[in-house]
């Protein structure tokens, strides 16, 4: 078997094995229509080995040879179609269509010109080069930003571009005087090495970006609470930290926020009853804070206010405006004109001073305000 054979073989099985992986990752990611062009388009690629042996080997290579033609070309489109799709960029169905056609109508016109020609390899890879790079351009055109979109976009160029590389390997090597000869060729060897490691590198990025997105979805859901709609105790914890980190060296404050006698609530109406009363506390709370403020439900009946920039003059009367809110909440599942009411501890949140030690301050005054009555807000007596 020669060498080029060899890598023809090699690429088969890289193409199919990265095809099965993306229709794996189809089943869980929110962008299953763009893993399923990768599969489908690296599917269609790794055929072209095939029929770049029945090129070599078969009585009557013609017909072969558009087929290579065809699937590299058609592999290539699915891929961009993929790309655009995943990254918010229209290519639409007729595009891309006519993209195929129009690539299939060059080589069309260049298959019966000498390989010798120079110019030959240029116009062979042309419309590869040109589907690739404008695969890229979606990339470059998209607001995502990450490294590994940057990352993906720079092997997408050098893809696009390597064509234009083979075209001039084509040219100072010499491609075989037939389509049959190819495979004898040292061009085909260093073309097909060249092959190998741009599928495996344009495969794992893009597989990265897709185990990248599912991840941070997966990550997304851990840390929201699916009754309130709001960040849970790790969300808000994180997310606090975040601004704080970026925030410098300002003074920000915390509210926490325990409904009163809740248990009786869920005692007196029910469960779901008790379930309606979260739900719209949480969503008064968000509500009222306003933009810019983290709510997170971070415990059973008991929520946190992160506000940023705020001294703690300011988020008492963000307490107060929150006390009344729940108070005026009219709840399914309750009798009218019940009145829910729910306590408050104020503290301050240094940056230095660390965000467990705000919630412990803001804690024992919750628990003062619960002392002194109730439906009261309290600010940590070490502020
Ligand atoms: P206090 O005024 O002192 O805060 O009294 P309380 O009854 O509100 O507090 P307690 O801690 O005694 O009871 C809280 C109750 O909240 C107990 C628990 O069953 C209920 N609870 C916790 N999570 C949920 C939930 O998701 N849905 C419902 N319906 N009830 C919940
Ligand atoms: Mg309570
Ligand atoms: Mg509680």
């Amino acid at each position: 078997m020669s060498a080029a054979v060899s890598f023809l073989v090699v690429n088969f099985f890289i193409g199919l094995c990265f095809s099965a992986v993306f229709a794996v990752v189809s089943i869980y990611s929110r962008w299953r229509s763009a893993a399923l062009l990768f599969s489908a388009g690296l599917f269609i690629a790794s055929l072209t080995m095939l029929f770049e042996l029945a090129v070599a080997y078969a009585n009557n290579p013609r017909p072969w040879s558009i087929a290579v033609y065809g699937t590299v070309l058609a592999g290539l489109v699915l891929l961009h179609k993929g790309i655009s799709t995943l990254y918010g960029k229209p290519f639409p169905i007729w595009l891309a269509v006519s993209t195929f056609l129009a690539g299939m109508v060059v080589y069309m016109m260049v298959r019966d010109i000498p390989r010798s020609w120079w110019g030959y390899g240029f116009f062979y890879q042309g419309p590869y080069a040109l589907v690739t790079l404008s695969a890229a351009a979606s990339v470059f055109a998209s607001e995502r930003r990450a490294p590994m979109d940057k990352s993906l976009a720079v092997v997408l160029v050098l893809s696009g571009l390597h064509f234009f590389l083979k075209a001039a390997l084509a040219a100072a090597m010499g491609p075989g005087a037939t389509p049959s000869t190819y495979i004898s060729t040292s061009y085909a060897v260093m073309s097909q090495s060249i092959t190998a490691v741009l599928i495996v590198a344009v495969g794992l990025m893009l597989l990265a970006v897709l185990t990248l997105d599912i991840m941070a979805v997966e990550r997304g859901r851990a840390e929201r609470d699916s009754l309130s709609g709001l960040a849970n105790r790790r969300g808000f914890e994180r997310a606090v930290k975040k601004a704080v980190a970026r925030s410098g060296e300002r003074q920000h404050a915390v509210i926490l926020c325990d409904l009163d006698h809740f248990k009786a609530i869920n005692d007196t109406y029910g469960h779901h009853a008790g379930d309606m009363v979260i739900s719209a506390f949480g969503t008064m709370i968000e509500v009222q804070a306003g933009a810019g403020t983290i709510v997170g439900r971070i415990g059973g009946e008991e929520f946190a206010v992160f506000l940023p920039d705020t001294s703690p003059a300011i988020a008492l009367a963000v307490a107060e405006t929150l006390r009344v809110g729940a108070r005026k909440m009219m709840v399914p599942g309750l009798p009218g004109g019940f009145v829910v009411t729910a306590s408050f501890g104020v503290a301050a949140l240094q940056p230095r001073g660390g965000l467990e030690s705000a919630l412990r301050q803001a804690d024992a005054a919750l628990y003062d305000a619960k002392r002194h009555g109730r439906d009261c807000v309290h600010q940590a007596r070490v502020a």
